[in-house]
């Protein structure tokens, strides 16, 4: 199957190296702020896009459970350290272009961070909407191309790329930043409604965030980001976006899940329901096999 190539963090210490040594705390806290803001007060399942190690996890914790989808198996096996073992989560290594799931499974779903490594956007995001229930809700993050500096840098000749166009600009491989419009045709074609829209990061500036204590800019960062319903001129932008009533056949549709088997399509072929092997799934169509392996799903490649 043809899918755009996917940028892997498999062996990465993104975690460490990004997060917890990279002078982040502003940017991580400010996305506590929003999701704050944005997630529903209670959920039954979330699908958590990209979880990495599994950062935000903690934070969604009005949903029941939450699947944990990420391309990197080592990303998947430090979340499962860090969040310990417990019924609530479920972890799968899969593409966000071809997702292993049946139609209409989340009530919940979050893509932070992500989109920013899609070659092709509306494609993942129409495999986000298929995912959904009727109705449900979607938090979307992505990098915004119209920031001030990115303008800054135009109007003085020190970037050639236009922030003000439409089409998504790669400016390092697999690295991708977006149009606010551009997002919200995506999303409206795909029958979601924009609900709200929150700035993040206006002070992600290296010198203002070593000189001015990290709680002081996230407090001015959550006083502004409500100004993201008028105008997007941050690095980050948060969306939250409604499901259309709904699905592509024009019905409501609720998969009955018995089990967590019951999740699952093939990710190649559409078949289900997928037999269960226990250490594999297996489908009856294309005959492919799924490897199940320390509690971690893993749809990327099937078994020889
Ligand atoms: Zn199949």
């Amino acid at each position: 199957m043809n899918t755009p190539p996917v940028c892997n963090y498999e062996g990465s210490d993104y975690q460490t190296s990004f997060w917890d040594k990279g002078g982040r705390a502003y940017e991580d806290r400010t996305e506590a702020v929003a999701l704050k803001r944005l997630l529903p007060p209670k959920g039954r399942l979330l699908l958590e896009l990209g979880a990495g190690a599994g950062r935000n996890t903690p934070r969604y914790i009005g949903f029941d459970r939450i699947v944990l989808l990420d391309y990197s198996r080592t990303q998947l096996e430090q979340a499962q350290q860090r969040l310990g073992k417990s019924e609530k989560y479920y972890f799968v290594a899969a593409d966000a272009y071809r997702l292993p799931f049946v139609d209409g499974l989340f009530d919940g779903a979050t893509m932070i961070r992500v989109l920013h490594h899609m070659a092709d956007a509306p494609k993942a995001l129409g495999q986000v909407r298929n995912v959904m229930r009727p109705g449900g809700t979607f938090i979307l993050e992505f990098a915004n191309k119209l920031n001030l500096k990115a303008i800054f840098r135009y109007w003085l000749g020190r970037q050639t790329w236009s922030p003000f166009t439409l089409e998504p600009v790669e400016f390092a491989r697999l690295n991708f930043d977006f149009h606010p419009r551009a997002i919200r045709n995506w999303l409206n074609e795909l029958d979601f409604s924009i609900e709200k829209t929150l700035t993040l990061s206006r002070f992600r500036v290296g010198w203002l965030k070593r000189i001015v204590p990290t709680g002081i800019l996230v407090f001015f960062d959550s006083l502004f980001q409500w100004t993201g319903a008028l105008w997007q001129w941050t690095p980050s932008v948060f969306v939250r976006a409604r499901r259309g009533k709904l699905n592509i056949h024009g019905e409501e549709t609720y998969p009955r899940v018995t089990s967590l088997v019951a999740f699952f399509k093939c990710p190649d072929c559409g078949f289900l329901p997928l037999e269960d092997r226990k250490t594999y799934l297996e489908c009856y169509s294309c005959g492919k096999k799924w490897e199940v392996k320390d509690g971690i799903y893993d749809f990327r490649e099937p078994l020889k």
